[in-house]
């Protein structure tokens, strides 16, 4: 953790389940906020179940967010969704440039940027995801890697926007297997110094998440590590039990 940032526990709900079980999931996560006390909570369920995963939650306890937004303020852009419709259902973050959106739909530095400028630009904070492919990290490229895509996905009011920045190793998402924790922790001192060169006076406070196979059996351990000010969680954020079980180990 870096000291006087308050940590935050994200759940990415990515493309899963109905209304129904979207409403029961956020329901689940509002019964159980007593057990958390030492970060900031957020949901992120698909377009189509924000509405009624906020209304089940009660709109307030727990922030809602977006799992990616158009770079364009509004108009002729079919099946998009702009940042300022999902501050409008009341988002308060976005994700963005997730790897799978960086590999499903080929989304580059330079567009994340631009989605990042549109998301503070409503009013969101953008949480914008960098990280290393299994190749790179063998072949000792991680830390520039993910230096080249925070400097090309950042943009330059970000840090005082209150950006969040998610670390998540490609290969650790969804696979069960984690760095290690010096490994984390090494990734996450880099990209500390990163901001702080690039945006002095606030990157050394932007918080930074840790993604990627988090889980109620390693989170404490991860949560504990200098300069990891949170995380952001797939699978186990389908689990209301398991969520806040990693938000209740902060
Ligand atoms: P995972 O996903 O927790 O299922 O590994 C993390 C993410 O993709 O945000």
């Amino acid at each position: 953790m870096t000291p006087d940032v308050r940590p935050l526990i994200a759940g990415n709900w990515k493309m899963n389940g109905t209304l129904r079980e979207a409403a029961a999931l956020a329901e689940g996560v509002r019964a159980g906020l007593e057990g958390v006390r030492g970060a900031d909570l957020l949901i992120c369920p698909t377009f189509l179940h924000l509405h009624v995963a906020a209304a089940s939650m009660g709109w307030k306890p727990v922030a809602i967010g977006g799992q990616d937004c158009s770079a364009e303020a509004n108009g002729a852009h079919t099946g998009d969704v702009s940042a300022a419709m999902l501050a409008d259902a009341g988002c308060g973050y976005v994700i963005l440039g997730h790897s799978e959106r960086r590999a499903d739909h080929g989304e580059s530095d330079a567009l994340v940027q631009a989605k990042a400028r549109a998301a503070i630009a409503a009013g969101l904070i953008p949480i914008v995801c960098v990280g290393e492919t299994e190749a790179q990290r063998d072949s000792g490229e991680a830390e520039a890697v993910v230096a080249a895509q925070l400097a090309g996905s950042l943009p330059p009011d970000f840090a005082g926007a209150k950006g969040v920045v998610a670390y998540e190793p490609v290969w650790a998402i969804g696979t069960g297997r984690t760095p290690t924790n010096d490994d984390i922790a090494a990734m996450h001192g880099r990209m500390r110094a990163e901001l702080a060169g690039r945006f002095p006076g606030a990157g050394e406070t932007t918080r930074l998440l840790y993604g990627g196979s988090v889980k109620p059996s390693n989170a404490a351990a991860i949560l504990a590590l200098p300069n990891v000010d949170g995380a952001l969680v797939g699978g186990a954020s389908l689990k209301a039990e398991d969520f806040l079980a990693i938000a209740a180990a902060v």
